[in-house]
């Protein structure tokens, strides 16, 4: 049986992003990939924004790991030629009662260290967004999107540079606890094969509860329930009239239905919120009609007609519909007593922009 230092199950930007972490430790890692491509589940159906580090409750793992993350990724973006726009972003109320959220939020995010947050006027607003319809908004200059796709391939080309590796094509279908490790089963074409490893990290995203489950060392009542939340997004057929992001103020389960830009200047809008029982990414197009009530409220000339369906991203949510958000969970040995494990929960957005943090923080849960 092969067998090397660490192995990690899920090759999105989360578990390319700890392999690279953990191949440059020196540590020989592979990571296994049940798809044909890494990247194809959730870290290919967001919003590929890079995220300030505003919303999250300050001290969570969200908060801080976004706002580590947010720094790490901007200067590996520059360093190693990675597509990324620092547009920043337009958080805009567009009521009354809006406005006075906008204050909590600003608040947050100085108490988590979003330092250049800055709450400007309606007209200031329409200056810099001559298109825009707003009460109140805030700036927040740090905001940009990324090339998630870009962002991958080199994770993976450190991974690689590294002495690491990627195996497609392998789901993990059963794991085993050793007197030193575990044991990995991977069930492919040519049968199973077992891969002997010292360290496990779980980051199969979606599938992170049941890949858990496979190890039957782990007490099941310490595992989360998962829930299922669809995020539909409809793309802008046409220009925007617009050079920053537009969010409205967040609703509870999302960020609510902001105007996003990618690198090319393509502009979509997304995503909405829908509770979901089994994966399915089909965007129905009837639900792009509350898409132009949403977004006339701070964009009135929206054109009939204009949206057209896109994509959609699941989150895997740790909270049951109706409950307040929950963070990620990193579980390592402290959490569940076995040593050089490490099950990554809950991992919805800001997982991007947290990718290189998360990283660096599953090698010091490791470390204990
Ligand atoms: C609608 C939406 C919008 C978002 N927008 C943003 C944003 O703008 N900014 C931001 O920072 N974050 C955003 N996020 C969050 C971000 O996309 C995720 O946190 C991140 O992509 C998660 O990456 P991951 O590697 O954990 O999961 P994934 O990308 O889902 O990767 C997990 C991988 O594990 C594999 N896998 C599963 N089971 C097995 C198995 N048994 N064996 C082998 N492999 C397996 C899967 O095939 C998959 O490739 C958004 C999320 C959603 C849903």
């Amino acid at each position: 049986m092969e067998t090397v230092d660490a192995v990690v199950i899920g090759a999105g930007v989360v578990g390319l992003a700890v392999g690279r972490a953990l191949a440059l430790s020196g540590q020989e890692v592979i990571v296994l990939e049940a798809a044909q491509a890494f990247g194809t589940g959730t870290s290919s159906r967001n919003s590929e924004v890079i995220h300030a580090g505003i919303y999250y409750p300050p001290g969570s793992l969200k908060a801080r790991l976004c706002v580590a993350g947010r720094a790490l990724l901007y200067d590996y973006c520059a360093s190693h030629g990675v597509g990324h726009a620092r547009l920043g972003k337009l958080i805009v109320a567009t009521d009354a009662a809006e406005a006075a959220q906008l204050a909590d939020i600003l608040a947050a995010g100085q108490a988590n260290g979003v330092t250049d947050l800055v709450s400007i006027s309606p007209a200031d607003a329409r200056r810099l967004e001559p298109e825009l319809a707003c009460t109140a908004a805030l700036l927040s200059p740090s905001t940009g999107i990324i090339d998630s796709h870009g962002l991958m391939l080199s994770l993976l080309g450190d991974l690689e540079a590294a002495g690491g590796a990627l195996a497609l094509s392998s789901p993990v279908t059963a794991i085993h606890r050793t007197h030193n490790g575990f044991v990995v089963d991977v069930t492919s074409g040519d049968g199973t094969f077992g891969l002997g490893c010292r360290v496990l990290v779980n980051a199969a995203g979606l599938g992170a509860v049941a890949v858990a489950a496979m190890l039957a060392d782990l007490d099941p009542s310490g595992l989360p329930r998962q829930y299922l939340s669809r995020g539909c997004y409809f793309a802008l057929q046409g220009k925007a009239p617009f050079r920053h992001l537009i969010y409205p103020v967040p609703k509870s389960a999302s960020l609510g239905t902001h105007l996003t830009l990618d690198l090319g200047g393509q502009a979509k809008f997304g995503p909405d919120q829908e509770w979901i029982e089994e994966i399915d990414y089909a965007v129905d197009p009837a639900r792009g009609e509350a898409f132009y009530a949403e977004i006339r409220r701070y964009w009135p000339g929206l054109p009939d007609g204009a949206l057209a369906p896109a994509y959609a991203g699941i989150r895997p949510k740790l909270q049951a519909p109706g409950q307040p958000p929950a963070d990620f969970r990193v579980d390592g040995p402290a959490v569940h007593g076995l040593p050089g494990l490490v099950n990554l929960f809950g991992i919805e957005s800001p997982g991007l922009t947290a990718s290189l943090a998360l990283g660096q923080h599953v090698l010091s849960t490791l470390a204990g």
